[in-house]
């Protein structure tokens, strides 16, 4: 007799373990680890899914054998996930405090999910005595059970036959995965068969004889594509169906991949000749791609430097040596282009998986890698989780992005979850940047990654020159909040020239907020403690955290004045003052109100990229990865955005968005310009993005993070206490931090209770608790201890989060 263990999907505390099944036998040969399965639990034995763990031939001494379930059904023939994906999915949860059933939903295509239904189902016949309950069991002894679908006056009825076990409730896990199908032909018959029976047509057969011709022509056993043949032969699949019933060909599905496709397709790439920098970068990662072990590296390349031809020659060396290759990029919906040049070099041996896909899509993405269909695996975050095997090298695109970390539940790093597989396959890791996170840098300054550097750019161009403009002067000698003089200039000085321009302003919405006039009053959301924002578009007000929105007022609700107006700028706004200052200029607008429709983004930059557009004005999603050749000037409207985040690496942040942005101009022959505006022109940050310098940056804010025990000097571990009342979730974190400070190691830190930048969001209060530490198991243990008391404060209405080196602090 065999068993399993099994993870189940019930995400709790108290079930966050493997549960022991009995394996019926006529499931023993066919089951395995990574499985998903169908399995009863609970008192009431519903059914649910689960994923095996461990077969084991005995049962374990501390499980009871009277008391073991037997596996219902399994879900598919093939495990899901591998061994080596089951050892990263316990080695997440415990890492990151979250249930295995979530990471292990985390690591898989969303189809996995298992989808419950719940029938009604007659036990007992003879007992059911109620007219209009033996209507709905007319003809079946099972029915859909839906509350909001039955009849009312229904359920107490229903409910007293399932108390007398006349009916009971059936549970069903539905298995949402589909296999998408297309119908095909085979060619059954040699040509002379076919040349008989077409000789013996009447002259009036055309459709016949045309489809005979055809079948003439093609090898026997030959598949084909119903689809194709029916447009060619200008017949019906109904003609088909006789043709098949007379015996000439036979009629099936065959399994077909939903392949998410580009607005255009892409060219193949030919590898460019590798620079001296690039080549003696690439030099050092190719030895390690033959050797045994991880070799990590810091590849720290100014923009335009070739970084991704770099990896380019990587990947295709690691292909060569029969290894796969896995590229992670910070988000694919903004950088179609980085897809399109890894399609372009290594064609259909590439899959692409991000979240702009549909479910069917993903689904069928991860399909063509767990077959060992293809070799280089390109995505956001979650492609870290792809069923590679033989992993050589694993690529970490702008590695400081904060997109690798996800914000909710698992709240896991894909860089750690790449070292770790790195690791697993003793594989080589590159990770690059131009401005590396401070966190790796450093590990890079230890020897812990090999750091590598190029510091030219690769076509020999020089980096653009930077200029900062003193926004408080510009406001003081003319009133002009928006545009700076030397900005209007250079921007019409560009349209002269037929060169194009990037502009950022890190604000998407028409203006930042209302303001009356006369009182001050600012229209905030009902949710959240957040000021709405003006969108002209819509004619609405919109948070920009809850998507709470209300139509704009004209009156303030306040004091009843009319002198409510919009204050502060939008990329909106931006885009109607540009109409006045370059009234000829075409400007394409690209935020998140834009590029809400799939692939919209690609088209937008496509159509930038064909010179339809002089001016590409958008937000921060601008910043990254552009290779436009013919952009020469880049205006950046207010550096001061992220400066005053509440946050410690709000410094950071901004150094790598204004160099980020700075290095989208005078990529190719043509010389770069960029103008930084700000009101805070003295600032380290923005001075060093000026130089483009980011060793000097490094050492400075090195410096003020060991002044302040911040990482990468201490590690940080964010707690959220939310409550929908405000003293409730106050005491509930004060009670904690309390608890916490006896079994802390005495140089941990441990700031707040505060309730933080941003009281309230989405009607729940906030209060966060910030610790830093170097190591504390004391700490670990006790927020292991915590984890599994979530639980239980959850039922009182708080919501306790744990979230280890946090990247969001709002
Ligand atoms: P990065 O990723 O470091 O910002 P890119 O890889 O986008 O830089 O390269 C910048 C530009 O230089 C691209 O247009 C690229 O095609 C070109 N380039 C890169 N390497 C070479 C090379 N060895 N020879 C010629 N052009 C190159
Ligand atoms: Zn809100
Ligand atoms: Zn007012």
């Amino acid at each position: 007799m065999n068993y399993i263990t099994a993870i189940v999907d019930v995400p709790t505390m108290q079930t966050n373990q493997p549960y022991t099944y009995r394996v019926p036998e006529k499931f023993t040969d066919l089951i395995s680890p990574g499985m998903r399965i169908v399995v009863p639990f609970g008192k009431g034995n519903r059914r649910i899914q689960g994923f095996v763990t461990a077969v084991l031939d005995t049962l374990p001494t501390n499980v009871d054998v009277t008391k073991v379930k037997a596996v219902d059904d399994i879900i598919e023939l093939e495990p899901v996930l591998n061994t080596e994906l089951l050892a990263l999915g316990q080695w997440l949860a415990t890492e990151n405090f979250s249930f295995q059933i979530s990471v292990f939903q985390t690591m898989l295509p969303n189809v996995m999910r298992a989808k419950y239904t719940k029938t009604l189902q007659l036990v007992d016949q003879t007992a059911v005595t109620d007219e209009r309950v033996q209507q709905l069991f007319a003809d079946r002894f099972e029915v859909p059970f839906a509350v909001d679908e039955i009849d009312e006056e229904l359920l107490p009825v229903l409910k007293r036959y399932q108390m007398s076990k006349a009916i009971q409730v059936g549970y069903h896990v539905e298995n949402q995965a589909r296999v998408k199908t297309a119908p095909v032909i085979e060619v059954l018959a040699e040509a002379s068969f076919y040349e008989a029976l077409r000789q013996q047509l009447p002259a009036t057969a055309k459709k016949k004889a045309r489809i005979l011709t055809f079948l003439m022509q093609q090898a026997q056993g030959k598949v084909l594509l119903a689809r194709a043949v029916m447009q060619q032969l200008h017949v019906t699949s109904a003609d088909l169906n006789t043709a098949a019933a007379a015996g000439w060909l036979r009629r099936d599905e065959i399994e077909t991949y939903r392949l998410p496709q580009l607005s255009q397709p892409v060219a193949r790439t030919e590898p460019l000749t590798l620079n001296a920098e690039q080549q003696l970068a690439y030099d050092k990662i190719a030895t390690t791609l033959t050797r045994a072990g991880t070799d990590t590296f810091l590849l720290e390349g100014i923009t335009g430097s070739g970084k991704t031809e770099v990896y380019l020659h990587a990947i295709a060396e690691t292909i060569s040596q029969g290894k796969t290759a896995m590229m992670l990029v910070p988000e694919i919906t903004l950088t179609p282009q980085m897809v399109r040049r890894v399609q372009g070099r290594f064609g259909d041996t590439v899959a692409v998986m991000h979240s702009g896909l549909s479910d069917g899509e993903r689904y069928d993405e991860w399909r063509r890698v767990e077959r060992d269909e293809v070799n280089v695996v390109v995505g956001a975050r979650s492609a870290v989780f792809a069923p590679l095997k033989n992993i050589g090298l694993i690529i970490i695109d702008e590695e400081h992005e904060a997109t690798y970390k996800q914000d909710e539940n698992p709240r896991y790093h894909a860089r750690d979850v790449a070292l770790w597989r790195a690791r697993y396959h003793g594989a080589t890791v590159v990770l690059g940047s131009a401005t590396p996170s401070l966190e790796s840098r450093a590990r890079a300054q230890r020897g812990v990654y090999e750091l590598l550097r190029l510091t030219k750019r690769a076509q020999h161009n020089p980096l653009p020159e930077a200029v900062v403009v003193d926004m408080r002067e510009v406001m003081q000698n003319s009133g002009e909040e928006n545009f700076s003089p030397l900005l209007v200039e250079k921007l019409k000085d560009r349209l002269d020239r037929h060169e194009q321009t990037v502009l950022m302003l890190n604000r998407r919405g028409y203006a930042n907020f209302m303001m009356c006039r006369d009182c001050g009053y600012v229209p905030r959301c009902k949710n959240c403690d957040l000021a709405l924002t003006v969108h002209k578009e819509t004619g609405r007000l919109e948070c920009h955290y809850c998507g709470y929105n209300e139509i704009i007022p004209q009156v303030c609700a306040n004091c009843g004045s009319r002198r409510i107006s919009p204050y502060g700028t939008g990329t909106e706004k931006i885009e109607e003052l540009l109409q006045d200052i370059v009234p000829d200029a075409r400007v394409i607008r690209m935020d998140v109100d834009t590029s809400r429709k799939k692939g919209a983004t690609d088209k937008m930059l496509q159509s930038f990229g064909d010179k339809e557009a002089d001016i590409l004005l958008g937000t921060q999603m601008i910043a990254k990865g552009l290779d436009f050749p013919d952009v020469t000037l880049v205006g950046v409207l207010n550096a001061d955005t992220t400066l005053g985040l509440p946050d410690y690496r709000a410094s950071e942040k901004t150094f790598q968005l204004l160099t980020q942005v700075a290095g989208r101009a005078g990529r190719a022959d043509k010389a770069g310009e960029v103008v930084i505006q700000t009101f805070n022109p003295d600032h380290y940050a923005i001075q060093l993005a000026r130089e483009q310098n980011y060793e000097a940056f490094y050492q400075t804010e090195m410096q003020l993070r060991h002044a302040w025990n911040y990482a990468p000097y201490f590690y940080a571990i964010q707690l959220k206490f939310a409550n929908e009342t405000e003293a409730e979730a106050a005491k509930v974190a004060y009670a904690t931090v309390k608890w916490l400070q006896n079994k802390i190691a005495p140089e941990t830190v441990i700031l707040g209770p505060s309730s933080g930048a941003v009281r309230r969001l989405k009607n729940k209060y906030y209060y966060r608790v910030l610790i830093k530490f170097k190591h504390d198991e004391g700490l670990e243990q006790a927020l292991l201890e915590l984890a599994e008391g979530a639980q239980r404060l959850a039922k009182h209405g708080t919501m306790l989060s744990i979230d280890r080196d946090p990247v969001n602090f709002i």
